[in-house]
C-alpha cells in the first residue's frame, strides 16, 4: 500500500482472495501452489491455458539443466523436475518424456558448457561429458563436425506443453480453485492502487493480491512499468518428416541443442509430428494478439541449410509442419519475478525468454512462498535491476546471442 508515496506492507489474511491472471506455464503452477497452500484462487485467461497464442502453447518443451555459469536456473531446474515427477505420479499422467539432452558444443568460446557442469553436480542433474569421438560412434546420423565436445542430460527430455497447462488448470479446479475465461482490461491497472479488476464480462473481481503472468503481453498490460522490459519477438518452428520407417530420428535420438554460431535446437519425432527444429535466434517484433502466425522463408531456408549439413540424411525431408510462437524477451534473458514498484498488492511474473517452461512447477511453488510470506525474490529477478528504461544487451544466459544480437 502507498502511504505519503512510501510503500507500507498491508498484514497478510490468514486466507486470502488472490487473482492470478495468466493460465500459461507460469500463472497455471502459481495459482495451484497458491491454493494448495490455503489462499483462496480465482485464475482467469483470455484464451484457456496453453491456447495457440500463448508463449505455453504447442505440444512440447525442453526440460534441461546446462545453463551456464552464475545463474539460479540450474537449481530451479532440478527443483522442477522433482515436481513434474511428483504431480505426474498424482495425476497419473505422463508430461516428461526422457529421452535425454544433448548439448554439442561448436563454439570454440565453451565457457558457458564448462560453466555448466558445476550447477548441474551441485543440483544433482545427471549429465556424462562426452567425446566427439565417443557421440559420432553414438549417433552416426550426426554429422559431428565442428562440435568439440558434447554434455548429455540421460533423465531429461521433453514436457507437452499445452496438455499439462491443461492438467494443471484441472487439478486447480478439481482442488475447489475457481477457474474463468476472461480477459483482464489493462485500463486503469497502473493509475494508482490496484483495487479491483475490470473483465471482459464488464464485472469486476476483486481481491487481496494480484499475481499477472500474462507472458508476451505482460507489457502491454504493464506499458509504464514493463513497456520496453519485455519484447515479444517472433519465433518459427519447423517439423520435417524423416523417410517411411526411419527411426533414427525420433527414438533412436535425444533431444538436442547445438550451441554455434546461433543456437539450433531439435526434438526428434514427439507426438508423431515429425523431427522438430528451431532457430533460436531472437525473431523480429510480434504481436501475440493479431500477429499473422506464418513462418518466414527466410528462417525456413536457414534451418533447412542447416539440417542438410547437421542431419545430412535429413537433407530433402519435406517439412511436414510448422507454426509460429512467440519469446516474451527481456534484454538479460532473466526472469521477472517482483511487486509493481508501486503496488504491494500486485506481483508480476514472466519474461520467460525462450527458456521458462520447465520451470513452472517451481516457479509457482516459489510465487507461492514469496506472496504468502511477504517475502523477497532473487535479485537477479528483481525490476530495480532496469535501471530506467531498458537497453538492449548481450544474454549471459544464453551465450549464443553474443554471435546473434537481436534483430531489429
Ligand atoms: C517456440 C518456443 C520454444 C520454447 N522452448 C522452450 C523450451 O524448450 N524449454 C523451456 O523451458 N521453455 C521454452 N520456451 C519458453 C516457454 O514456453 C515460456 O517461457 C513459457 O511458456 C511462458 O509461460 P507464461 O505463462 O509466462 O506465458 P503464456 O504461456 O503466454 O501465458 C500467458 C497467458 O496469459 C493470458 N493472458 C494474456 N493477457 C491476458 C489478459 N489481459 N487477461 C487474461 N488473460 C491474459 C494468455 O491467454 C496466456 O494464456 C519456448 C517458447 C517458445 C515460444
Amino acid at each position: 500500500m502507498l502511504q505519503n508515496g512510501f510503500a507500507v506492507r498491508s498484514a497478510m489474511k490468514s486466507n486470502p482472495h488472490i487473482a492470478v491472471v495468466g493460465a500459461g506455464a507460469f500463472g497455471g503452477w502459481t495459482a495451484l501452489h497458491l491454493l494448495e497452500r490455503g489462499a483462496r484462487v480465482t485464475l482467469l485467461d483470455a484464451w484457456g491455458p496453453g491456447n495457440s497464442r500463448a508463449s505455453s502453447g504447442g505440444e512440447t518443451r525442453i526440460m534441461r539443466g546446462t545453463y551456464g555459469p552464475d545463474q539460479p536456473y540450474t537449481e530451479t531446474a532440478a527443483r522442477a523436475l522433482k515436481l513434474w515427477v511428483k504431480y505426474e505420479r498424482r495425476w497419473k499422467k505422463q508430461f516428461l518424456h526422457r529421452a535425454g539432452v544433448l548439448w554439442m558444443v561448436s563454439s570454440r568460446d565453451d565457457a558457458y558448457e564448462r560453466g555448466s557442469l558445476e550447477p548441474l553436480r551441485e543440483a544433482g542433474i545427471r549429465f556424462q561429458e562426452l567425446s566427439t569421438a565417443v557421440m559420432k560412434k553414438r549417433w552416426p546420423q550426426i554429422n559431428f563436425s565442428g562440435v568439440h565436445w558434447g554434455i548429455l542430460e540421460p533423465e531429461c527430455g521433453y514436457l507437452d506443453a499445452r496438455a499439462s497447462c491443461q492438467a494443471v488448470v484441472d487439478a486447480f479446479v478439481g482442488q475447489g480453485g475457481t477457474y474463468r475465461q476472461l480477459a483482464v482490461s489493462s485500463d486503469g491497472l497502473e493509475s494508482g492502487l490496484l483495487r479491483g479488476l475490470t473483465l471482459s464480462d464488464s464485472s469486476r473481481l476483486k481481491a487481496d493480491y494480484y499475481v499477472f503472468a500474462c507472458g508476451p503481453w505482460l507489457g502491454k498490460l504493464f506499458p509504464e512499468t514493463l513497456g520496453e522490459v519485455i519484447r515479444s519477438t517472433k519465433q518459427d518452428i519447423f517439423f520435417f518428416g524423416p523417410p517411411a520407417g526411419d527411426t533414427r530420428f525420433d527414438a533412436n535420438l535425444p533431444l538436442w541443442g547445438d550451441h554455434g554460431k546461433r543456437f539450433f535446437y531439435g526434438i526428434p519425432g514427439s507426438d508423431r509430428r515429425g523431427f522438430k527444429v528451431a532457430d533460436d535466434t531472437r525473431g523480429g517484433p510480434f504481436d501475440p494478439t493479431n500477429g499473422e502466425r506464418v513462418v518466414s522463408q527466410a528462417t525456413l531456408k536457414r534451418v533447412r541449410e542447416y539440417l542438410a549439413f547437421r542431419f545430412p540424411a535429413m537433407k530433402d525431408a519435406p517439412l511436414i509442419e510448422a507454426r509460429v510462437c512467440q519469446y516474451e524477451q527481456t534484454s538479460d534473458s532473466h526472469f521477472i519475478v517482483d511487486r509493481h514498484p508501486r503496488m504491494d498488492n500486485v506481483w508480476l511474473l514472466g519474461g520467460g525468454s525462450g527458456h521458462g517452461f520447465k520451470h513452472g512447477p517451481a516457479l509457482g511453488e516459489m510465487m507461492a512462498e514469496l506472496i504468502l510470506k511477504d517475502a523477497e525474490p532473487h535479485a537477479v529477478w528483481r525490476l530495480s535491476r532496469f535501471p530506467g528504461r531498458n537497453r538492449l544487451g548481450v544474454s549471459p544466459i544464453l551465450a549464443e546471442r553474443e554471435a546473434c544480437p537481436l534483430p531489429e
